[in-house]
């Protein structure tokens, strides 16, 4: 019996393995949501300094791999013992080894939640591709939520590659045909760009930014231009409910932006795993 026959056999040896993988990915994702960003900026600042004529002073190689993680106060690098997912937290009680400082705990958090949720995409899908493509999913949007949360930014390095993603996945209809891929994508994009310009043309102000359409759109090459409703409803629901309660309890202006990806990302998730109950009963609901 081959590995794959295995899992394929036994669904706890494959929910179990999908737990594993999202809780060591989640590990890395949490090396994304930190570094990436500091990656584009590097990058914008490098063109800036090109079309200025200059060259940008680099000392040190940066990128997702290199250099190795360290603690952000003294500078401790971070040894394998002390990389464990979730567990090293724990042990550690949230400390660093070397100074003692707090270790943010959203480290453990991202970690955990991609391993509940990988987990639960296997249980939900079972072995195959639709398990395989749901759990890149996650791992997408759990980075998106926490860049869009530090930084107000979707970026295309995500947004674009997990778009024809989508799409590819699609192809042999993974979770819809692919026509509705593709206008789930189109619609999802223009939906979103239509708001922004009304919203833009009504009060000259820009409500939302342009990863947010290309999430959408995303988000609609995934799981068909049906879903579309669904998720702008839900993400809306949450955003002005999180919204309201952020202005009232931190007195915060309401000219703070509030990013929207995380609301959209979380009526993805909704989408992909409940979305077909949800459309099916909202339907029934007019049928009788
Ligand atoms: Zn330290």
């Amino acid at each position: 019996m081959s590995l794959l026959d295995l899992l394929q056999a036994t669904p706890a040896a494959f929910i179990g393995l999908c737990v594993v993988l999202g809780l060591l990915v989640g590990s890395f994702l949490n090396v994304v949501i930190h570094r990436l960003p500091k990656m584009l900026e590097l990058g914008w600042q490098r063109q800036c300094a090109e079309l200025r004529g200059e060259t940008l002073e680099v000392h040190e190689k940066y990128n997702l791999l290199v250099p190795r993680s360290a603690c952000p106060h003294c500078h401790h690098p971070i040894g394998a013992m002390e990389n464990i997912p979730v567990l090293s937290y724990i042990l550690l009680r949230g400390k660093c080894r070397g100074c003692g400082a707090a270790i943010s705990l959203r480290y453990p958090l991202i970690e955990a939640a991609s391993g509940l949720f990988c987990g639960f995409a296997a249980w939900h899908f079972g072995f195959g591709m639709a398990s395989v493509g749901a759990i890149l999913l996650v791992w997408s949007l759990l980075a998106l939520t926490a860049i869009d949360i530090d930084t107000q930014l979707l970026p295309d390095d995500i947004t674009l590659p997990l778009l024809w993603a989508g799409l590819v996945c699609n192809i042999g209809g993974t979770y819809v045909t692919l026509h509705d891929a593709v206008l789930g994508a189109l619609f999802g994009y223009l939906s979103l760009w239509a708001v922004y310009w009304l919203f833009k043309i009504v009060t000259g102000k820009e409500g939302m930014g342009y990863g947010d359409f290309k999430l959408l759109a995303a988000l609609g090459a995934w799981l068909g231009w049906q879903m579309l409703p669904l998720i702008i409803l839900l993400s809306s629901l949450v955003g002005a409910v999180v919204g309201i309660a952020l202005i009232i309890a931190a007195r915060r202006g309401r000219e703070i932006p509030i990013p929207f990806g995380p609301y959209l990302a979380g009526g993805g998730l909704i989408g992909l795993f409940w979305g077909h109950d949800l459309v099916q009963r909202y339907l029934q609901l007019f049928a009788q």
